[in-house]
């Protein structure tokens, strides 16, 4: 799984000198979501499922900072070693770091298949700096889909939480356990428990994304850009649910365009 789709976001995953080994196809009304939610709502989960159902490609701020550190073909610039200590202790990256991040990638803002931004803006700063971005770009936003959970149930997703080393696929102890304890699935690679998905560092993320990214919410609905969906149930359940928010939202865009 990661050879075909981690080439697929070469040019994501390592910035602007790669290019991707197989683009997006294009799409006849590319999506352009942003999937908005606490950590741990399943916004990763959902964004490779709608990756698959639409050809939108799944752009990911956190895994960019994962490909980073995992990197041994080159050591990480000062900025983004900097970057990786926050991300270490559960901490938002600081907003010019992220910014210029997604800014050597606007690239793939444009790509011809749309695109799934998951985890980016978290903050009103960044979701400034992404408004004027894709201005720049004549670009427009399809929708932003906000993944919403009562926050227990966030908490014990995220620590049950396991990440396939090589594949990146994900599980979880209790509601999705691998089929053989601590190997993944589809590759046999080993699951590990992400650094930031620790309880001390859980607690820390959640009064990050309550302080910089639940303003959000507000900012995209005064935008008309937001769709409510409830993140319970199974990933198909959850999925079935936001594409029948982006068929209705489809619809709504093709009146208005009447
Ligand atoms: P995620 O996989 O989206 O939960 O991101 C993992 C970690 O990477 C976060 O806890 C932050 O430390 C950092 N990070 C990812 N995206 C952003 C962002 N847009 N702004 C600030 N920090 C980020």
């Amino acid at each position: 799984m990661s050879d075909a789709r981690d080439g697929d976001r070469a040019a994501w995953l390592q910035g602007p000198g790669a290019e991707c080994s197989s683009p997006a196809a294009e799409q006849e009304h590319p999506w352009r979501l942003i999937l908005l939610g606490a950590p741990g709502v399943g916004k990763g989960t959902q964004a490779d499922l709608l990756h698959k159902r639409l050809g939108a490609c799944h752009l990911s701020t956190g895994d960019v900072f994962r490909a980073a550190a995992t990197r041994t073909d080159c050591a990480p610039s000062p900025a983004m070693q900097q970057a990786l200590e926050y991300m270490r202790r559960g901490e938002l990256v600081p907003d010019a770091t992220v910014s210029e991040m997604v800014r050597e990638r606007r690239g793939c803002l444009r790509c011809r298949g749309g695109f799934i931004l998951d985890g980016y803006p978290r903050t009103l700063g960044q979701a400034e700096s992404l408004k004027q971005l894709l201005e720049e770009d004549s670009l427009a936003l399809s929708a932003v889909v906000n993944y919403a959970l009562p926050l227990h149930e966030i908490v014990e997703r995220l620590s049950g939480r396991r990440t396939c080393q090589q594949c990146k696929a994900v599980f979880h102890v209790i509601h999705q356990p691998p089929r053989t304890e601590g190997l993944c699935d589809r590759c046999g690679g080993r699951l590990y428990q992400r650094e930031d998905d620790r309880p001390e560092s859980i607690t820390v993320r959640m009064t990050a994304y309550e302080t910089s990214t639940a303003p959000l919410i507000r900012f995209y609905d005064d935008l008309g850009l937001l769709l409510p969906v409830v993140a319970d149930g199974s990933p198909e359940q959850i999925l079935a649910r936001t594409l029948g928010e982006l068929e209705k939202r489809h619809a709504w865009n093709q009146q208005k365009a009447s």
